[in-house]
């Protein structure tokens, strides 16, 4: 028999001495096991990739994200001791891209300590490679909650995507959650739990209440979104949020594979494939508006990106170069950006700001 991949031999080990394992601990092992998760073991963006997110489609996107928290900076009065904090910044594209374009603000970069965090050692490698020589000084975490108080702009790009889902599938009596178990033919594959879950009713929303027999229902833990709320409550400051998924809480499976650019099978090769789902707009800015905060949106990526000028700054980088290529290499960033259709990330993807009540409405979400 062909030896199986580590992750894998151990989420069999736990499934034969525990019983069948729920979703979210499936998704929790495979993504961030700290021995042989996908984001602890691998670099998404490498020779090849898996997925290419928005700040390395074009650097317009993080540009944009720059001009937001430099605005922000100045709504909070210009405070001469900001945190920046980045969950999950991947290669550090994002960051490195925003702090340059937010030179145009003066003062901003002279205030500002940056905090990133991040599970993947790999990862927090490329990030100190790409963010030298950004003039700011570049602290990592492991968790949202080691980050030092003090007031903050928080930004997040395809994070929450990242973290772990429940599934539970409607049945007759009731909604059962879903698990993994080991078959007949001794391969992983997904069942239910006999017994539905108890007043699993009264958590979910009404247009999903209703939803017919085999529905899929998924939820996230609200604890990361009630920290982030709880944070800026006490604090101060303002957090933007970017990833893929539904404004209003819906049933539908949205759970997928992803490995080199192609979808691939949630259950064969744990820990080498990314697997992501929807991030569900509704359910998640009520977690960090319950702590205190005043949440803005969601607007599509495209509205978004539109409202803080990115056309312009497209308009501006064309008009430097005479080289048609790179042209079109710009046009077709940008329609990738902010295109509603199949080819665009414009429609699937959301926009969440959240602020401080003293704050106002942070840019681009005015109504
Ligand atoms: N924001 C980046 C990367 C998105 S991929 C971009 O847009 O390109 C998700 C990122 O979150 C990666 O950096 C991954 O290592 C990190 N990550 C995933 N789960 C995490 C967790 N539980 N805690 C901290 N970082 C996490």
């Amino acid at each position: 028999m062909s030896v199986l991949p580590p992750l894998e031999a151990e989420i069999r080990r736990r499934i034969a001495a525990a019983g069948p394992m729920p979703v979210g601990e499936y998704m929790s092992l495979c993504l961030a096991d700290s021995e042989h998760g996908y984001y602890t073991t691998h670099d998404p963006f490498g020779a090849g990739g898996d997925f290419i997110t928005a700040p390395e489609v074009s650097q317009m996107f993080g540009e944009m994200i720059g001009l937001w928290m430099a605005a922000v900076w100045k709504q909070m009065g210009a405070p001469d001791n900001l945190r920046i904090i980045e969950l999950g910044p991947g290669r550090g594209t994002m960051m490195k891209d925003a702090l340059r374009a937010a030179k145009v603000m003066p003062g901003f970069r002279d205030t500002i300590v940056v905090h990133l965090v991040e599970i993947s050692p790999a990862l927090e490698a490329y990030q100190q490679r790409n963010l030298e020589s950004v003039g700011a000084p570049v602290y990592w975490h492991r968790a949202l909650a080691e980050v030092p108080a003090g007031p903050a702009i928080v930004v997040a790009n395809e994070f929450f995507d990242a973290l772990p889902i429940n599934q539970a599938v409607k049945g007759e009596h009731g909604w059962h959650e879903r698990a993994i178990e080991i078959d007949e033919q001794g391969r992983l594959a997904f069942t239910t739990a006999p017994d539905p879950l108890p007043r699993f009713d009264l958590l979910l929303p009404a247009a999903v209440r209703n939803a017919p027999e085999g529905s899929i229902f998924e939820w996230r833990s609200d604890v990361i979104g009630m920290e982030l709320g709880q944070r800026l409550a006490r604090d101060g400051g303002a957090a933007l949020v970017i990833d893929y998924g539904h404004a209003e809480s819906a049933a539908g499976e949205t759970l997928q594979a992803v490995g080199r650019h192609a979808y691939a099978n949630l259950l064969s090769a744990p820990g080498t494939v990314d697997l992501t789902a929807h991030v569900d707009f509704q359910a998640f800015m009520a977690a960090v508006e319950s702590m205190g905060v005043n949440g803005f949106g969601p607007l599509t990526q495209s509205q978004f990106l539109r409202r803080l000028g990115i056309l312009t700054r497209a308009a501006s980088l064309k008009a430097k170069t005479a080289d048609p290529a790179v042209v079109t290499t710009i046009d077709a960033a940008l329609k990738r950006l902010i295109s509603e259709g199949e080819v665009g990330m414009g429609a699937l993807f959301k926009a969440a700001a959240f602020a401080h009540p003293s704050l106002g409405v942070p840019p681009g979400f005015e109504s």
